[in-house]
């Protein structure tokens, strides 16, 4: 991988961690029969890497600015991943059953036979397993590092069974949109304090222009009235009119 010391490559490099941490755990246990994990738990360890690195920088780094890149990053990966991932291996499965190929694509994953919708279930299995985890469950912890050792000695949904998380229901899916959810709101929050921050900023520096006996300049003045909020319409209230507004 390129590093560029900045947020993305950090978290790559946390997900590519998360594929050594899986494969050395596997080959100290395993013996060669079983030491080749299957695709299917494959991007499960990177995703989870990724998703302490981001709870660890929300922990530590309070700064709003900061949180906002954290929160824009997870909700980039969390797109490619969780969202687009699955829509082009819906793509693979229907061209392959058109039976025309996919030779012209340039998305390499896509030649290799249905890899693709595991990332989406490999980061919503990340993301249940490191939940637990987040929250101090010492077994949980200990039950992970006992999936990255396992290997292919059993079957990929057993392994993930046994690390704690069920992949033949809803519920890992459920919980990764419940993440998107709570990015959301985070992001709410702190674009809120920052408007907040920057309001206060304007009112101060208007104080000190009343001081000084100047006046203010407009802009100032606009940018010290807190805007009104957006009502939305009245339930059964007609939409607004689409196209181009009035001449
Ligand atoms: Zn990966």
């Amino acid at each position: 991988m390129q590093y560029s010391d900045d947020l993305s490559s950090m978290s790559t490099l946390a997900h590519e961690l998360g594929h050594s941490m899986h494969s050395w755990n596997t080959w100290k246990r395993q013996s060669p029969i079983y030491d080749e994990y299957s695709i299917f738990v494959a991007e499960v360890a990177s995703n989870f890497n990724q998703a302490m690195l981001r709870a660890r920088l929300f922990d530590t780094e309070k700064e709003p600015q900061f949180q906002i890149a954290v929160i824009e990053e997870a909700m980039d990966n969390l797109h490619r991943y969780f969202i687009i991932m699955p829509t082009l291996a819906r793509f693979e499965l229907e061209m392959d059953r058109r039976r025309e190929g996919s030779t012209w694509a340039q998305f390499d994953h896509l030649y290799m036979n249905f890899y693709i919708y595991q990332y989406a279930t490999g980061i919503s299995a990340a993301h249940a397993l490191a939940l637990p985890i987040l929250e101090g469950d010492a077994a949980a912890a200990r039950r992970y590092i006992e999936f990255l050792s396992s290997g292919s000695s059993d079957y990929p949904v057993e392994t993930l069974k046994k690390a704690g998380v069920e992949m033949r229901g809803r519920e890992a899916m459920e919980k990764c949109y419940g993440i998107l959810d709570d990015l959301v709101d985070r992001l709410e929050r702190l674009t809120r304090r920052l408007a907040g921050r920057r309001l206060a900023a304007s009112r101060r520096a208007l104080k000190r222009a009343l001081r000084r006996g100047r006046r203010p300049t407009p802009s100032l003045s606009a940018r010290c009235r807190r805007p009104s909020p957006v009502r939305s319409p009245p339930r059964g209230s007609p939409a607004p009119a689409r196209g181009p507004g009035p001449a």
